[in-house]
């Protein structure tokens, strides 16, 4: 991620062909793959060499290339917008770059970056949309293994989609207001039925959905508000749905917890706002952040609700929902994935298990107060795997009720502390070990504890024993005990 804005040496840009000449020296296998790119562009081709391979000459003919079988001369580059060299000696390549440098005309030699002015890409073309990846010379099979990955990504019908946008583009800038309406037409036209029925070749529906798309977006804009699971921290845990709501969104409104890697893979221009809500440093009351949808979709406005793992689990999504059916405001529900899947992938743990344990308890310790003891916890001793949320500050707490409630002290927990991140940390030990959790100082990430006999077969390589952790915090006490 760091990496991202590291410096190019070379910048890509795209050169206009229509009218231009580019000219090949060379008739072999290097020039010949060179007219083959240069070929998809408007350019017209010379291709000046005194030996063409036969198969070359064949297929050039079919193109309107232009051969010439004459022996190089500078003053046959004159009139060229773009050279290209590759008679395959380097002394002949040297020299017309040499001549094409004094002609002032840019000049890309086959094989020899520190003679080119410029690099030619590997190519994605669906005209007019073109994909070109670079690597400065330094990969051509990198960029070739791009470009089969991007090429599979991009329907074959784009080019006819974005030629439709083209040729609508004036009408839509008539007749839909700029701004957020526009936006939003652009991006049913480019995400949704258009471009399906364009990939269908169904063309006078395409036509049809295109004049509703732009009747639609000339009514007041309607607000929405997507309650959006982002997932445990991972950017590639994020769905491809909730990407796509954020890529739409008009406005970003996100908890704390969700790291700004993911918070930033939304539109550029998005607004965002932080809503706050970590332990111990609210920004945002509940009811100003749910009077803050309300009124965002009210002005008309997209908004995407970003909440760490899945909305609907510890997410205060019920107070969000009910403000929202209230005000009558349209919304929708994006899945996503919750800390205790991420959790348990990181340990490699079964939540459930044949056999051990047939169902599973999203829980928190927060609502462990008073002397009854949890419902949860009559589950937990017939099997139940728990998973408890937010339970750090409350773990002797759990662990003290759980075994209270008749649940062996000797029962397998695990704890991770920044499930699916890079720096997540795994600790594993018993329900009687648990208690000590709430002591670690170190551990400012979320943290997740599961907690039940299907963490027994849990793979706990690169775990730390909680009971080795005990012994060091037992014996800062002790220490800071000694001390006063
Ligand atoms: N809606 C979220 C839960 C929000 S409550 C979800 O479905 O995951 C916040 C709690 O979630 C944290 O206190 C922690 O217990 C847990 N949590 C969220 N992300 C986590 C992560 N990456 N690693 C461990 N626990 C996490």
């Amino acid at each position: 991620m760091s990496d991202i804005n590291a410096t190019l040496s070379a910048f890509p840009i795209f050169i206009k062909t229509d009218g231009k000449r580019a000219t090949i020296i060379g008739g072999g296998e290097e020039a010949y793959a060179k007219a083959r790119l240069l070929a998809q562009s408007s350019a017209q081709l010379r291709v000046i060499s005194e030996h063409i391979d036969s198969d070359f000459e064949r297929w050039g003919n079919d193109k309107n290339i232009e051969f010439l079988h004459v022996p190089y001369h500078r003053e046959l580059l004159a009139g060229s917008a773009l050279v290209f060299a590759a008679t395959g000696s380097e002394t002949a390549d040297r020299q017309v770059a040499e001549d094409a440098r004094a002609l002032n005309i840019l000049v890309n030699v086959v094989d020899r970056p520190e003679l080119c002015d410029f690099y030619t890409p590997a190519l994605v073309n669906r005209a007019p949309v073109a994909v070109a990846i670079g690597t400065e010379g330094a990969g051509p099979v990198l960029a070739q293994q791009i470009r089969a990955r991007v090429d599979q990504m991009l329907p074959p019908s784009l080019g006819k989609l974005a030629s439709l946008a083209a040729y609508y583009r004036e009408a839509v800038e008539l007749r839909v207001p700029r701004g957020a309406q526009r936006r939003r037409f652009w991006s049913s036209f480019f995400g949704g039925k258009v471009a399906r029925l364009v990939e269908q070749n169904s063309l006078p529906d395409a036509a049809l959905e295109i004049e509703n798309l732009i009747r639609a977006q000339q009514a007041e804009p309607e607000g929405h508000v997507a309650l959006v699971g982002a997932g445990p921290g991972a950017e590639d845990l994020l769905t491809l749905r909730a990407q796509r709501l954020m890529m739409e969104a008009d406005v970003i409104v996100h908890d704390a917890l969700v790291p700004e890697t993911v918070v930033s893979m939304g539109r550029r221009d998005a607004e965002r706002v932080a809503a706050g809500k970590r332990k111990g440093c609210h920004s945002k009351t509940q009811d100003e952040i749910n009077d803050l949808l309300v009124e965002l979709a009210q002005s008309g406005k997209r908004v995407v609700r970003l909440k760490c793992g899945d909305p609907l689990v510890f997410g205060r999504a019920g107070e969000e929902l009910a403000a929202l059916r209230d005000a009558g405001i349209s919304h929708e529900i994006v899945p996503g994935i919750t800390a205790a899947c991420a959790a348990a992938a990181d340990f490699s743990l079964p939540l459930t298990l044949r056999g051990v344990a047939s169902s599973m308890v999203f829980t928190t310790g927060h609502d462990l107060k008073g002397n009854s003891l949890p419902d949860w916890a009559r589950l937990a001793i017939d099997g139940a795997t728990v998973a408890v949320y937010m339970g750090k500050s409350t773990a002797a707490e759990v662990s003290s009720r759980l075994a209270e409630a008749g649940l062996s002290p000797d029962t397998a927990v695990a704890v991770v502390e920044n499930a699916s991140l890079p720096n997540s940390r795994l600790m594993h030990g018993t329900l009687a070990d648990l208690a000590v959790l709430s002591e670690f100082d170190d551990l400012t990430g979320p943290v997740l504890t599961i907690i039940g006999d299907a963490v027994a077969g849990a793979d706990f390589e690169g775990s730390e024993p909680l009971a080795s952790r005990r012994h060091t915090a037992l014996n800062a006490v002790i220490q800071q005990e000694a001390a006063q």
